[in-house]
């Protein structure tokens, strides 16, 4: 039995606060814009990775950005609605069958991918703008080398490769992807582009005429040099005293060695805070560091405060002591899923 704790307990609200900086946004992207040879895009794909598209990207087009990458058609869609009709927007899944009304209506190009690609897109939108995708070792999209023939690229607006392992500058792979890329593009009098984030901090033989950073505008590895974007706070609804021996949590995966604080503040996995941080992860205190106590649940997540010398009305995740890359290092992943899994129940605000 817990014995109950006259600690003080939160009036604010239930949900979890998530803070975006659009002006660090903009940031990101004016220095990776200042470190690419030719002109810089930006991928603003799943939600502007989970930041929100339509805000991120009106701010990005405000700042200068012309060309826009998405993953899909829909995404397209909703962006076209929210920038208007001036700016380019490219489609990285290409021309799939249901596309070529949104294609068409909505001035979206597909990148495309495959031989039944460029088949459908030539039947059915024969005077419709298209880019290709090369694959040139990564084995995930684009045509292959034997599907591939430099007159195919007549009439495209621009031709794309991906890197597979740009994060790690010393990996083979660059090198290998870079002379296949050059190999099968050689002669051909067509913008070029090769880099996302990593790619262009790899250097201007990886930038052609396009880079196209997506996670480094949202203050991502592998650009170091980033602003941090997201700013997330929890609140704690409840505060609680165990004594040495009282566990915490589903599977009382954590039991208190001395007598111990928890706070249980609002959010879980279902909010994109993976179960995976479970036992793992750190919120912090001001400059406070307090770890996470047993499992994360669905919509909670058990804190143990017991250095703190007075409880606070919410924890920080997100924040100037962890970022998105550092929490998800202390989880085995990556900043990417971290990002585009924050959820719909925080309340957001934007600066
Ligand atoms: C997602 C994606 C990007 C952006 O990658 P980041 O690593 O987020 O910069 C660029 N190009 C393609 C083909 C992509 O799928």
């Amino acid at each position: 039995m817990t014995l109950a704790a006259r600690l003080p307990t939160s009036e604010r609200m239930g949900t979890g606060h998530l803070h975006i900086n659009l002006g660090a946004i903009v940031e990101n992207w004016r220095a990776l814009d200042r470190l690419s040879a030719g002109e810089t895009a930006a991928v603003v794909k799943a939600d502007g990775y989970g930041m929100g598209s339509a805000r991120v990207a009106r701010a990005l087009a405000a700042a200068g950005v012309r060309r826009f990458f998405v993953a899909v058609a829909e995404e397209g869609a909703s962006l076209r609605a929210t920038l208007g009709p001036d700016v380019e927007i490219n489609v990285f899944s290409g021309h799939m069958a249901g596309d070529t009304r949104r294609l068409s209506d909505l001035g979206l190009i597909p990148m495309l991918n495959s031989p039944e690609q460029i088949a459908r897109h030539t039947a059915e939108l024969p005077d419709h703008p298209f880019g290709l995708q090369l694959d040139t070792g990564m084995n995930r999209l684009g045509l292959e080398t034997y599907d591939w023939s430099t007159d195919l690229a007549a009439g495209a607006t621009l031709i794309l490769s991906h890197l597979a392992c740009a994060d790690d500058p010393d990996h083979p792979a660059n090198a290998a992807q870079l002379a296949a890329f050059l190999d099968m593009t050689a002669g051909i009098p067509i913008p070029r582009s090769l880099a996302a984030t990593g790619g262009t901090l790899l250097g201007p033989d990886y930038h052609f005429d396009l880079t196209r950073p997506g996670v480094g505008l949202y203050g991502g590895a592998p650009f170091a040099d980033a602003q941090p974007v997201a700013t997330l706070d929890l609140p704690i609804i409840q505060t609680r005293r165990l004594r040495a021996g009282e566990s915490v949590g589903y599977g009382c995966t954590f039991t208190a060695e001395k007598d111990t604080v928890i706070a249980t503040v609002s959010g879980g996995y279902a909010d994109g805070l993976i179960r995976a941080m479970s036992g793992r992860g750190t919120l912090y205190a001001g400059d406070t560091p307090c770890p996470i106590a047993g499992r994360v649940s669905m919509d909670l997540i058990s804190v143990d405060v017991t250095d703190l010398d007075a409880i606070p009305d919410h924890l920080t995740i997100l924040g100037p002591h962890q970022t998105v890359d550092q929490l998800a290092d202390a989880c085995g992943t990556i900043g990417y899923e971290i990002l585009t899994g924050l959820g719909a129940r925080y309340a957001r605000t934007y600066s």
